[in-house]
């Protein structure tokens, strides 16, 4: 079998492997369904998810030995991850192919040229570990020395350029402001929080978050297999927009993200420099038919000096030489080697600009005092500067939640929050389950830590610390039916999940029709006149005529007439003498002291825009900075 067709297997059984996983991490009793499925597996195989969360959330993440194992193996093999492994990078080797294979040999040779723009992904990955690491010193505890040091190196930076006095020194100087800025926030904000925005461009939470939550539900829309309704999320189409922009760039240039973007890549690319197996020439020279460069899927110039750092391992070259004068072997290439253009500079500024984007994104005060209770995160999930240190943004949470509840947050949460579950209790089938905690069991990085049923419930070894809240349902008078339109309505308080109830109604009397006089009384029935009356309007049990202080409850109507059923105390009102309809009306309250913020209430609401009953995330168990309780206080 020729090597080529082996890692075609290869990256055609990884694929399928990838949709599988994403296909059973649905909640069921069907036997396929995430019944011991490793669905995690290739987000613990990325180096980069484990790396940064390590770096960010300070503490090891499970599947970092999945990733040190990747890490090692690249060493040895070079980067075989991306052009073995990576369903990310089968998908782009596919779609590379589509729009390649028809082009005569010298155009391919001429997309497949080395190019300076290869560097952008090693810019990428500092800023990404930049980003990761700006609150690392403060969570050591290194906080006033690690800021005092940066401070030194950028004093220094700016006096050097300074010195110099050129303008080429502009980098010296935006890295010294950089840094100075960087020190200044940690020597006064030690705790200010850090953003893993990785996520964002990391190839394997990238591809999981636009399978989950826009190729998927559009694919099991007419199928019906993954879910019994259809499935939505919200900003779906821009999660599938840039996943369909990344892969149809490759019409232009194989493998766009691979060679371009990947900070994974860029990760694999340091190591791959030096790994012991490499591809290369056997001899300088060859026949310079320039097939190999035609068919390279790295961009690495296999006929000439080879980039190993950029070689995916597509093995083309090696498969199709006619002169079979590539090889992979532990030598370096017989044509000599280029090391990546890396200007120190560059990296120097991504890892600067990473190091200063989480407090300038804390500058919008979403860990402080612009808090947002719209921010309802999963049961189980950390505090927020917490649990942004560890949300890979893979949409894992999303896709497993079996009511749909959980959905992507948008750009109007803040750039970094972008695409972190919370809870939108308006979309999905219902609000969330109080005996689910599947997102918690599922989440990757423990960005929502494992929870057993009991804890979430409050009950056995955790009764005394009670249900966990998400958040705290408010009731809006001005749209609800019985507050604001006099209509009779107990939907919420029915559907309320917690016992006793969370939310409680008290009874309140309405007059809804005056200006009426008693007529004949005789039959159980009592003529009314002074307006006329729609008839059989008044017969859902909730109006009652009112005579005086007393009131008999309305059975069926006519224009003119009321059929009445008299309660305690009723006596037949004298003709001519004024009675009125009054609505009986339940109206809500909620007593914060037991809603746990599941949102059914919200969901089930028939004020069905804008809900007349809306949880927000205050007493969320999560965050005690944001009670609303008083501890002792109230009566109930
Ligand atoms: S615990 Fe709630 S939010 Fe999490 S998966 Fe279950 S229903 Fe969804
Ligand atoms: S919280 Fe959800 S999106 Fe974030 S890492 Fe966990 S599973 Fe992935």
């Amino acid at each position: 079998m020729k090597i080529t067709t082996a890692r075609r297997i290869s990256q055609a059984f990884f694929l399928a492997l990838f949709l599988w996983f994403c296909v059973v991490a649905t909640v069921g009793e069907r036997l396929w369904q995430l019944r011991g499925w490793p669905v995690n597996w290739f987000l613990e195989l990325d180096p980069l998810t484990g790396l940064t969360t390590l770096i960010a959330g300070g503490s090891l993440y499970s599947g970092l030995l999945w990733g040190a194992a990747t890490l090692a193996l690249t060493l040895l093999l070079g980067r075989f991850f991306c052009g073995w492994v990576c369903p990310f990078g089968a998908m782009h080797h596919f779609i590379g192919w589509l729009g390649n294979h028809s082009k005569d040999p010298k155009e391919r040779a001429r997309r497949n040229a080395p190019h300076p723009a290869q560097q952008i992904k090693y810019f990428l990955l500092a800023f990404f570990l930049g980003a990761a690491a700006s609150d690392l010193a403060a969570r050591l505890l290194l906080g006033q020395g690690a800021a005092f040091a940066a401070g030194a190196i950028a004093i220094a930076l700016v006096l050097a350029a300074t010195r110099k006095g050129q303008g080429r020194d502009f980098y010296f100087i935006a890295v010294g402001v950089l840094l100075a800025l960087w020190a200044v926030w940690s020597m006064a904000a030690p705790r200010g929080g850090a953003s893993l925005l990785a996520g964002l461009l990391d190839p394997i939470p990238l591809a999981s978050r636009s399978v989950n939550l826009a190729l998927l539900p559009l694919a099991d829309m007419p199928l019906r297999i993954a879910w019994p309704e259809p499935r939505f999320y919200q900003g779906a189409a821009m999660i599938g927009a840039i996943f369909l922009a990344f892969l149809l760039l490759n019409l232009w240039r194989p493998r766009f993200f691979c060679r371009y973007v990947c900070p994974t890549g860029a990760l694999f690319g340091l190591l791959a420099r030096f790994s012991l197996y490499k591809v290369g020439k056997r001899e300088a020279r060859c026949g310079g038919c320039m097939d190999c460069e035609a068919l390279c899927e790295g961009a690495c110039r296999p006929a000439g000096r080879l980039r190993p750092q950029e070689c995916v391992l597509c093995l083309n070259c090696l498969s199709e030489c006619p002169e079979s004068a590539i090889t992979y072997r532990p030598k370096p290439s017989a044509a000599g080697e280029v090391a990546p253009d890396l200007s120190r500079r560059r990296v120097l500024a991504g890892l600067g600009v990473g190091l200063a984007a989480p407090p300038l994104l804390g500058l919008g005060g979403l860990l402080g005092p612009n808090w947002d209770p719209r921010l309802i995160r999963p049961p189980g999930s950390l505090p927020e500067g917490e649990f942004l240190r560890r949300c890979l943004r893979c949409g894992q949470c999303m896709r497993v939640c079996p009511t749909g509840v959980l959905q992507p947050a948008g750009p109007s949460f803040g750039l970094e929050a972008l695409w972190t579950p919370v809870l939108n209790n308006t979309i999905g089938t219902s609000g969330c389950q109080p005996r689910c905690v599947a997102c918690s069991h599922i989440c990757p990085s423990a960005a929502i830590r494992p929870i057993s049923l009991a804890e979430k419930l409050g009950q056995g070894e955790y009764a005394a610390q009670g249900p966990i809240r998400l958040g705290t349902a408010f009731v809006d008078r001005g749209r609800c039916l019985p507050w604001a339109m006099d209509r009779p309505c107990i939907v919420c308080q029915e559907n309320c999940p917690v016992s006793p109830k969370a939310i409680f109604t008290r009874v309140a009397y309405q007059t809804v029709i005056s200006g009426l006089s008693a007529g004949e009384a005789g039959g159980g029935e009592l003529a009314v006149s002074g307006r006329a009356l729609r008839p059989g309007a008044l017969a859902t049990g909730d109006y009652y005529l009112v005579a005086g202080e007393v009131r008999a409850r309305i059975r069926a109507n006519t224009n003119a007439a009321l059929s009445l059923e008299p309660g305690p105390g009723w006596h037949t009102p004298t003709p001519g003498s004024p009675v009125a309809v009054q609505v009986r009306l339940q109206r809500p309250y909620v007593d914060p002291a037991r809603c746990i913020g599941c949102g059914i209430c919200q969901h089930e609401c028939p004020v069905s825009g804008k809900r007349a009953i809306r949880v927000s995330a205050e007493n969320a168990t999560r965050e005690p900075r944001h009670s609303l309780l008083l501890k002792g206080a109230g009566p109930h």
